[in-house]
Parts: C-alpha cells; sequence; structure tokens
C-alpha cells in the first residue's frame, strides 16, 4: 500500500503495532561535499549519531560523492551523445547506491544500528520522465517498521526512484537529492528536514559578490522558492515546492560544524513564525538568460501567439516579455528571455516560423544577467522597484527589461554589471551586514 505524498499531513501519526509511543522522526540530507571521502562520511556518521542519542528515529538522505555524479555524466555522454536516458538513469543513480552503504557501514562500525534503502526499494514512485522524473508517491512502511522493530537508521540514497509500470531507474534532475530528502520527510511525517550543506544556511544573497551577505535565520517557503527558482543555488526549486505544500520546516546547516556543538543555520518555514519581516529578504541573481528581441514584427492580432506557441511547443520556457510600438506604428518589437541552454532552439524555432510572424530582425544576447529582489513585504509597501530602478540608473546601469510579481521584482542587465547591481540592491535595502 502506497502512502500518497499528498494525502499526507504535517506529523500524521502511522499506525503502531506495539502500542509503544513512537519517537519523533527526523530526515537528515547530506550534499556531495559532505560526502566526498571516507572520512567526511564518519563526520556525518557523528551528525547522525548525535541525534539518535537525542531520540530521534532518523532516516538520512546522501547524494554521490562530490564530482561522481559529473563523472558518471560524462562517461555517458562520451560512450553516445545520443543516448538512451532510462540507461543514463541507470549510470548516473549509482553515484548515490555507494554513499549509501559507505555511510551505513560508517554507522555501524560506531555502533548505529543502521542499514541502506536505494529508492526502488522502498519505493519511491516516480514520473517516467527519465532524467527529470517526479516523485509521485512514498511509501513509508518499511522505514517506519524498521524504526519501530529494529531500531534502526535508514540510509537512503537521494536523487533516485522508481517508475511504477515499468520497474525502471529513474533520476529527478541534479541536485534533486535535496527533493527526495523533504520528500521523504513527509511521507515519514517527520518533525522536520535538514539539510546538511558546505555553507552555514542561506544568505541575503551570494556572498562570494557581497561580503557584507548576512546568514537568514529564518526565511519563508514562498521566499525561498522565489531565490531557488531566481538563481540561489542552495536548494534544488522543487525540494521548496514540497517543504511548501507539505509544510515540512526545513533547516540549510553545515556539515562542516563540530558534531559535537552544532548549528541550526537557515530556517525555511511559514511567513507567520517570522517575526521581524523585512521588505526585502534577498538579491538573486541568474546568468542562465538569454535575451531574444524581433524587430518590426506586424502589429496585429495574434502576433504574440505566432512567436509564443510554437517556443511552447518546442518546450521552450519564455520568462520576460516586453513589447514596444516601433517608430513607424504598424509594427512593433517583442523581446524576451528564454534560459541561455534553449537559446539556439528558440531562434531556429522562431527562423523556421518567419513567415508567419513576419519579423524583420531577430536579434540576440547572451551576455545578460537577471538579478531579483525577493521579499514578502513588498505586498504591503508600494515603490519598492521604483527605488531599484533609480538606483541602478545612479550607477549607469541599464535595464533591458523588467517582470513584477507580488513578492519579487526582476530586471535584465549587461552581465558586465551583475556584482554592481547585486551590490547596490543589496545595500539600498538595507541588507548589508554592518
Ligand atoms: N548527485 C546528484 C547531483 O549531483 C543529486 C544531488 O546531489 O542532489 O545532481
Ligand atoms: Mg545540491
Amino acid at each position: 500500500m502506497y502512502t500518497r505524498l499528498s494525502e499526507l499531513a504535517k506529523g500524521k501519526n502511522f499506525p503502531l503495532t506495539n502500542g509503544l509511543l513512537r519517537m519523533p522522526r527526523l530526515v537528515m540530507k547530506f550534499g556531495g561535499t559532505s560526502v566526498a571521502n571516507v572520512e567526511r562520511i564518519r563526520n556525518v556518521a557523528r551528525h547522525v549519531k548525535r541525534e539518535v542519542e537525542a531520540g530521534y528515529d532518523v532516516a538520512v538522505v546522501v547524494s554521490a560523492m562530490a564530482g561522481k555524479t559529473n563523472e558518471l555524466v560524462g562517461w555517458v555522454k562520451e560512450a553516445n551523445s545520443l543516448y538512451d536516458a532510462k540507461e543514463y538513469d541507470v549510470v548516473v543513480a549509482s553515484g548515490e547506491q555507494v554513499t549509501s552503504g559507505l555511510l551505513a557501514i560508517a554507522l555501524q562500525e560506531m555502533g548505529v544500528n543502521a542499514r541502506s534503502w536505494q529508492g526502488w526499494q522502498i519505493p519511491i514512485v516516480t514520473s517516467d520522465a527519465h532524467g527529470t522524473a517526479r516523485i509521485v508517491e512514498i511509501d513509508g512502511s518499511g522505514i517506519l517498521e524498521s524504526f519501530e522493530k529494529k531500531k534502526e537508521v535508514a540510509v537512503v540514497s537521494g536523487f533516485q526512484g522508481v517508475h511504477q509500470e515499468t520497474r525502471r531507474i529513474t533520476t529527478l534532475g541534479r541536485g534533486g537529492s535535496d527533493t527526495s530528502a523533504v520528500a521523504l520527510a513527509a511521507a515519514i511525517g517527520a518533525e522536520r528536514c535538514d539539510i546538511y550543506t558546505d555553507v552555514d544556511g542561506v544568505y541575503t544573497t551570494d556572498p562570494r559578490i557581497v561580503p557584507k551577505a548576512q546568514r537568514l535565520d529564518k526565511v519563508s517557503y514562498e521566499e525561498m522558492l522565489e531565490m531557488a527558482s531566481l538563481g540561489a543555488k542552495v536548494l534544488q526549486v522543487r525540494s521548496v515546492e514540497l517543504a511548501m505544500m507539505h509544510r515540512v520546516p526545513t533547516y540549510v546547516r553545515s556539515s562542516f560544524d563540530d558534531p559535537a556543538d552544532p548549528k541550526l543555520g537557515t530556517l525555511i518555514c511559514d511567513e507567520e513564525d517570522i517575526m521581524e519581516q523585512q521588505v526585502v529578504t534577498g538579491i538573486a541573481y541568474s546568468r542562465d538568460e538569454a535575451q531574444i528581441t524581433l524587430r518590426n514584427v506586424a502589429d496585429k492580432p495574434g502576433v504574440a501567439a505566432s512567436i509564443f506557441v510554437p517556443l511552447a511547443d518546442a518546450n521552450i520556457n519564455v520568462d520576460m516579455i516586453i513589447q514596444v510600438v516601433s517608430d513607424d506604428t504598424t509594427t512593433t518589437d517583442i523581446t524576451f528571455t528564454v534560459p541561455s541552454a534553449e537559446y539556439e532552439r528558440a531562434c531556429a524555432v522562431l527562423n523556421a516560423h518567419k513567415s508567419e510572424i513576419e519579423f524583420r530582425d531577430l536579434q540576440g544576447a547572451t551576455d545578460v544577467v537577471k538579478v531579483s529582489a525577493i521579499g514578502v513585504g513588498m505586498r504591503s509597501h508600494a515603490g519598492v522597484a521604483a527605488r531599484a530602478f533609480k538606483a541602478l540608473a545612479d550607477k549607469g546601469i541599464n535595464i533591458r527589461a523588467i517582470t513584477t510579481s507580488e513578492i519579487k521584482f526582476s530586471v535584465l542587465i549587461d552581465s558586465a554589471y551583475t556584482e554592481l547591481a547585486v551590490r547596490t540592491l543589496h545595500s539600498l535595502y538595507g541588507l548589508d551586514k554592518a
């Protein structure tokens, strides 16, 4: 019997078979740098042991050792650049299998009862979109039974699952172990999910660009979702969606802390649980953008559809869109952005539809960056974006496109100005560390 993820409520109780009081449950997730070698895996085991001794039933989700997945992907591409996605998943899912076994061994060696679980053994059931599969359901009962009957830590391979009908191994897309961890936390009714990584939390912006960036104690699900979607690399976007949907309190914290003296890091939680809200919580940037401008497109009904329908059919996501009237008033210019990885494909699709769209010129730029400010406080404050436009203009930064929504705004600028723009906005909204 499967427990549907969507049916899970926070802290839902599972039937007890022996009448004993159930221990609180915890999911701990460790990323690639945290398990990069056997010594670090031992350090992870110490963190796990601490939580077991504190009275938790623990499920640990692990990534592949740092660099492993890239190496595996490289081998697949070397074997055939037009590879079969099902076999790609067989190969790349293997990195996590290695780490789960090694961590179980390291725990056993410290006297902690533990076993490894592969995605198909639980099972973590996914769609059949090989390489980018989505979790459909997780049966948490096997793990709960091993907690109850054997007091056994479950060491789970992240990133991987299985498609129910075909029984083939699937993977969740790069960075997918975060998603495995949050989904598992929801499925077993864990009190929270701790994501251990090589940084000690979520920052107001990238500290490599702004040394005055500050670690946030708390950030809301909504804001974290925007930050991750708009370029902050700390968590896979899907994992934040799941945390938000199932209300799983999630910490981002460092595995390099002394296991005997751990720090909590940043809590991703409900907006209501955050006392002091800033108007702007963080500044994100993404270099994975490309701009396309179609010049002198006929200004008549149906043009937008003639451009964006073929792009959608080709599965290309369009983000920012602006349309301006050209000098001659019978034609218009349309500018929009696509992911830079899709830039060439997008140009090919547009050129193939040139006669229907009737544009004169296609101009593109890939040396652009999208800089965004995020904060739930924008809902209740007017003029937040306007201040940014002024501050950027004062620095001589030209804005190519703008988008806004309830809790964020983004500007597209020349990538040469990335650092300057991020720093300018970071200080403008009072986020600099004193
Ligand atoms: N090992 C996988 C990757 O590198 C999954 C993960 O680490 O989250 O993308
Ligand atoms: Mg990651």
